[in-house]
């Protein structure tokens, strides 16, 4: 299901490709987050068209809204919204911990009432994977404890404990056809705890091993820590996934850490507060210094809304509130992190990512904004 094709000299950068149900995914990848199975403002025509090959699904809003007996009837996700290559569901633990009231953590689960409308609902590892048995993902994610930053040594122990049993529990469920399940490595910057849980998990022998417990807010040396300590662990013939990251410049040096696989809603979600992705920074183009700019929101970019349209055009549509300016700068930032990541498999696929990686680091500023954006990820 997953080959490893070859490994960077300079760093531990991987090429590889992964075998789905629904087509084949060329890692490293980024996937386009469509929670409500829908990645925000662009349509499957246009995801298609942009080389988004993989995108993800949401168990714990999708279970909410529309609801299974819906998404049953549709005869899936992949039929529901009309797209036909891989999707990845995330198993709704994230969202558990980080965006409803719990009631109770009990053993088998989770007793919370809605984000939405406060009712009573119950997700564990039995109910995570039945959702996305019936979704018909082509990954599953194990149902985990996914605690904030900020948690205490013992909450985070508890919390590790408790995601290596859930994950035994998940590994016990059925499946949908071909339906691989990826395990989750919690342990936040704890080395123990990251080695224990990952050495748990690799015994389950998962299809894939995400590295969770980041983007929760923690500064970015942090996140990097906790990837390494993470990946150390994990078997090379399997794909690595790090959860809810991050920035084109992080998501460089995250395939320069082991990691094949990514998600963010950064590029959707800043777009439509006016802010664009280049390979310098990121730019607001609501911006006065853009309103007479005839350029497009980057020179050489292949998307729809840099070969159409220019920066005092786009930001006049931002300015007075028509759709299609969040539009195409969702366009453009997702295309911008789909081509970031072509090049980054280019790069690997032709010995130069050492070469690569220090240019784009040089190149690219990161703004405090964008940042700031990044840790307030509860849309995931
Ligand atoms: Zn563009």
């Amino acid at each position: 299901m997953f080959e490893l094709l070859k490994t960077d000299v300079s760093s531990k950068a991987r090429l590889g490709r992964l075998t789905t149900t629904h087509g084949v995914v060329d890692t490293p990848v980024f996937m386009s987050v469509g929670t409500q199975a829908s990645v925000k403002a662009i349509d499957p025509r246009e995801l298609r068209d942009m080389g988004a090959n993989i995108i993800l699904g949401n168990t714990y809003h999708l279970n909410i809204r529309p609801g299974m007996e819906i998404l049953r009837a549709a005869g899936g996700l992949h039929a529901f919204m009309n797209w036909q290559g891989p999707i990845l569901t995330d198993s709704g633990g994230f969202q558990v911990f980080s965006l409803a009231t719990i009631r109770k953590i009990q053993q088998h689960g989770v007793e919370f009432r809605s984000h939405l409308d406060g009712s009573l609902l119950f997700l564990g590892p039995k109910e995570a994977m039945g959702i996305q048995r019936e979704l018909g993902s082509d990954i599953a994610m194990v149902f985990d404890d996914c605690p904030p930053h900020t948690s205490t040594p013992r909450e985070l122990r508890a919390a590790v404990e408790r995601t290596m049993r859930w994950a035994g529990e998940c590994r016990e469920q059925p499946r949908a056809p071909g339906q691989m399940v990826f395990g989750i490595v919690q342990g936040g910057i704890n080395p123990e705890l990251r080695e224990e849980c990952a050495r748990a998990l690799i015994q389950l022998d998962f299809n894939g091993y995400a590295i969770g417990g980041v983007s929760v807010g923690e500064p970015e040396p942090e996140m990097m820590r906790a990837v390494e300590l993470g990946e150390q662990f994990l078997p090379a013939d399997k794909p690595r996934y790090a959860m809810g990251l991050g920035t084109p410049a992080q998501l460089v040096e995250l395939v320069a850490r082991g990691v094949d696989m990514f998600d963010c809603v950064l590029p959707t979600r800043v777009a439509r507060n006016g802010t664009a992705f280049t390979r310098k920074g990121s730019i607001s183009i609501k911006g006065g210094a853009y309103k007479a700019d005839f350029r497009p929101i980057e020179e050489g970019c292949d998307c729809f809304a840099c070969q159409n349209f220019t920066r005092a055009y786009l930001r006049h549509l931002l300015n007075v509130g028509e759709i299609l300016g969040l539009r195409m700068l969702s366009v453009h930032n997702t295309r911008m992190f789909i081509k970031v990541m072509e090049d980054v498999r280019a790069a690997i696929a032709g010995g130069s990512f050492g070469a690569f990686r220090r240019e784009f680091a040089a190149n690219y500023v990161p703004t405090q904004k964008v940042l700031l954006a990044r840790a307030a990820v509860a849309e995931r």
